[in-house]
């Protein structure tokens, strides 16, 4: 299977609080698994890395500890990503990527979530050219994590079902072109997605000079050759290393495109809504405009307060990231109370 990854733009992560030191991928040597603790998990989608987040920031850590978080449904969410010093394992968060399965106590981890694992680890053994120790926090740290299951799990050399490692074994040799895919603004991009979106990174690389890997002219279907020449487009940006991989991220993609295409832009701009009234935002009241307040400012990264998604009923989680998104716009005072009024919807849903 692909590796699609969730990015934190995504999901709605809080920024960091500080930088979280960078690690060259030839330190990596080991790959933790981890759960989340002794309760079981009933939260799902974004509301998972978005919990961990909030928890982490609270205990005074620059944001999200692990690596990545995979939930049951085989979603892998981006935390510290490939290139960040994780906060999962004492000692081991330099030599060690973490990856948190999102189940506690007895719960049994899911086929889709053990999958994604794998592939997971191994997209980290192509990325570092090796084949990189399976752990368990345990073996790196007095814990019960990963629990018993996952722990099974991992000293049986994590077997996934239905999964095909890449041929050639784990670990290909270096100077493969990546082959994961990350989704942008609902759009896949990376080896094997499909669309006139990618036609058209193509014809803007070949537009920029980086059309040296295409032997045919770029088509709708993510090749090898794509992930080189974007890998170009990326170089000449000034990237290097994990960053210049030839799979998009939303800066270059916005760098070589001058726009991110996808659902969010032109949905939006096609029917901002009109804006309801005051009263409709108040503690004690219920309404879909809430909720859908509640999304736009996630969807603008203004989410952080939300312990759970945004939903109907006024909270103060809805006051306070509204609160911030005022803020943003250099308003103070009664102007950033966390009560939107008609320009903060206009300039929300702009
Ligand atoms: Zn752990």
């Amino acid at each position: 299977m692909s590796v699609s990854i969730i990015s934190r733009a995504q999901w709605g992560a809080q920024p960091w609080d500080g930088t979280p030191a960078s690690v060259a991928l030839s330190q990596r040597t080991e790959f933790f698994v981890h759960y989340d603790g002794a309760t079981h998990i009933s939260r799902t989608g974004n509301a998972i890395p978005r919990a961990i987040d909030e928890q982490h920031h609270r205990q005074g850590w620059a944001g999200i500890g692990y690596n990545f978080v995979v939930s049951q449904a085989g979603e892998i969410f981006e935390g510290r990503g490939w290139t960040m010093q994780g906060a999962h394992c004492p000692g081991h968060n330099v030599s060690g990527i973490g990856v948190q399965v999102a189940i506690g106590g007895d719960q049994e981890p899911s086929e889709a979530a053990l999958a994604a694992c794998r592939a997971l680890y191994d997209e980290a053994c192509r990325r570092t050219g090796r084949t990189l120790a399976k752990k368990g926090h345990k073996d790196g740290y007095a814990t019960l994590c990963p629990g018993g299951p996952l722990y099974a799990w991992v000293r049986d050399g994590m077997p996934a079902k239905g999964y095909e490692p890449a041929p050639g074994g784990t670990a290909p040799a270096d100077g493969t072109p990546a082959r994961y895919q990350v989704t942008i603004n609902g759009l896949s991009y990376g080896y094997g997605a499909e669309g006139d979106h990618v036609t058209a990174v193509g014809r803007a690389l070949v537009a920029k000079g980086h059309g040296d890997a295409y032997e045919v002219g770029p088509g709708p279907k993510w090749t090898d050759a794509d992930t080189l020449n974007y890998a170009a487009f990326q170089r000449s940006l000034g990237y290097s290393g994990a960053d210049a991989d030839g799979v998009p991220g939303e800066t270059s993609l916005r760098a070589l495109l001058g726009t991110l295409p996808g659902t969010t832009t032109t949905a939006a701009k096609a029917k901002a809504p009109a804006f309801p009234g005051r009263d409709k935002f108040r503690p004690g009241a219920v309404n879909s405009h809430v909720t859908r307040l509640g999304r736009q400012l996630v969807k603008k990264g203004y989410g952080r307060h939300y312990r759970q998604g945004p939903g109907p009923r006024w909270t103060e989680a809805d006051r306070l990231n509204c609160e911030a998104f005022q803020r943003a716009q250099g308003w103070r005072g009664a102007d950033a109370d966390g009560y939107p009024g008609p320009e903060t919807w206009r300039r929300l849903f702009a």
